[in-house]
Formats: C-alpha cells, structure tokens, sequence
C-alpha cells in the first residue's frame, strides 16, 4: 500500500439547490518522502483535495490512507489528533501569531505535539538562527514563510501540506523557498505536498499531479528532477 492512496474521493458541496463537484473520483497515489507537487488552474479542486488529505475537510465519497489509517472514515476527534500530530500545514500567507517571537510561533505548535523537534534547531534548519527573537512583522515575506514552514517541521508531522507557499513571493524568494522544501524533503526524508497553479514547480517534483476540473488529469513520475535553484 502506497502512503497516501486517494480512491474514488469525490466532494460536493450544497450551494442552496446547486451542487458543486469540486472534486470528482480522484485516484492517486504518493510514496513516502517523495516531493509532490500538485498542479491545475484556478478552481481546479487543489486546495479542496489538500483540506481532505490534511483532515480540514471531509470527503463526501471514496477513501483517502496515509501510513495505512483510512482518514476518511475517522471521527471528529480523530481528525483532531490527526491534524495535531500527522500533519505540517503551510498557507501562502504564513498566519503567523503577530505579537510572539519567531522562536515563540514554533514553540506554540510544538507544545501541543507528542514528539516536537526544539523551537531553534528547526528555526536554524531553515536559515534563521540569528531570527529566533524578532516579531512577524520585522521579518520579510520569505523569512516570514520559512518561520511557518518551521513551525510545521516542530511538529515533526508524517506529512508536509504547503498550499500555495509561494503565491505572496516575488520570483526569486519563492524559488528559495522551495529549494528549502525540496532540501527538507531530501534531507530528513520528510514527505512533501506542495499546491501550485503555477506549472513551472513541476521539474522539480518527484511526482507531479495534474488536477483540472475536479480531476486527475494525468500523473507524471519524474526519475530524475530538477534541483530548485
Ligand atoms: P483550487 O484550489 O484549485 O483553486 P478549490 O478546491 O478552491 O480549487 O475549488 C474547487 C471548486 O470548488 C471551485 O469551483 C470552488 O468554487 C468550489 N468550492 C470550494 N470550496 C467551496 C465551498 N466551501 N463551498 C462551495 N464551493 C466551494
Ligand atoms: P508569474 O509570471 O506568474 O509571476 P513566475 O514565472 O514569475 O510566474 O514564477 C512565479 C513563482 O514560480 C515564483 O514564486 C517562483 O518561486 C516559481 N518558479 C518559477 N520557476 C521556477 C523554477 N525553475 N524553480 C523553482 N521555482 C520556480
């Protein structure tokens, strides 16, 4: 069994009389520690797809497993323990607490973890080491992403979940930002999912999943992809 396996995952959603298919019989399948990205244009069903493998939403058919558990079938209070200790989040725009340090950020989401890494090693694995004591709002975009990416690390999480991380950066810090998810991918071994609508993500992915209108439009397994420079 793969490590995250999505069969036949449908979503509705009720607008009043209107149904909304935002997802419809996805099937897919992600090995661990692979780097993936998932891609499609806006509205395509990607952050919809990321919120029921992340425990945030639930599916209205089909099964979704990561590490064998079927998350689909949990009850509330799985999915809280679940998100708690499974999952890392990362949003594009970084929702940082405003008046606690960088150092502080990551403690407050370590503390609720059974296995938390320290607060400074992981600010330190993601370049901000001389950091750890300043607020959000005297940190940049990039180094205010990594300080999320940080604090989702601390948890030491089965699973990395980054929807859109790089969508409120300019070119360049964005491309540094995930060179730093690919690293800690390669590096600790950690299983990535990074959502994009932006295509030019997928050379750097070890697989690469392409949504397009609520479904997997095709998968594409790259052998040897690009480092993120
Ligand atoms: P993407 O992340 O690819 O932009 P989404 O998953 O956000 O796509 O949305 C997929 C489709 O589902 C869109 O048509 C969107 O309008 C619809 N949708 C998403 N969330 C909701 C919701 N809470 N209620 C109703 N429709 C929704
Ligand atoms: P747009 O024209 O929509 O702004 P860009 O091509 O400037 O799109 O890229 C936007 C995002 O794509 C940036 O955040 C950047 O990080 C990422 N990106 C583009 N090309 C690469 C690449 N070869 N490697 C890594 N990231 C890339």
């Amino acid at each position: 069994m793969a490590f995250v396996e999505f069969r036949d995952v449908s979503k509705i959603y009720q607008m009043g009389e209107v149904e909304v298919a935002a997802v419809r019989a996805m099937s897919f399948q992600i090995e661990q520690g692979e780097f993936v990205v998932i891609v499609g244009p806006s509205g395509a069903g990607k952050t919809t797809l990321l919120n029921m493998l992340g425990g945030m939403d639930s599916c209205t058919s089909g099964t979704i497993t990561l590490d064998g558990a079927e998350v689909s079938s949990f009850s509330r209070k799985q999915l809280t323990k679940y998100r708690r200790y499974d999952i890392g989040f990362v949003f594009q725009f970084y929702n940082l607490v405003s008046n606690l340090t960088a150092r502080e950020n990551v403690e407050l989401a370590s503390q609720i973890c059974k296995n938390p890494l320290p607060a400074d090693e992981v600010l330190a694995s993601v370049g901000l080491a001389d950091r750890v004591r300043n607020f959000p709002g005297q940190l940049s975009g990039g180094e205010q992403q990594r300080v999320a990416i940080a604090r989702a690390l601390a948890k030491n999480p089965k699973l990395l979940l980054c929807d859109e991380p790089t969508g409120a950066l300019d070119y360049e810090t964005g491309k540094a930002i995930l060179k730093l998810l690919q690293d800690t991918c390669r590096e600790t071994g950690r299983t990535v999912v990074v959502v994009t609508h932006n295509s030019a993500f997928c050379s750097i992915a070890d697989r690469v999943i392409h949504v397009r209108e609520g479904s997997v439009a095709a998968v594409e397994v790259n052998e040897a992809p690009l480092s993120a420079e």
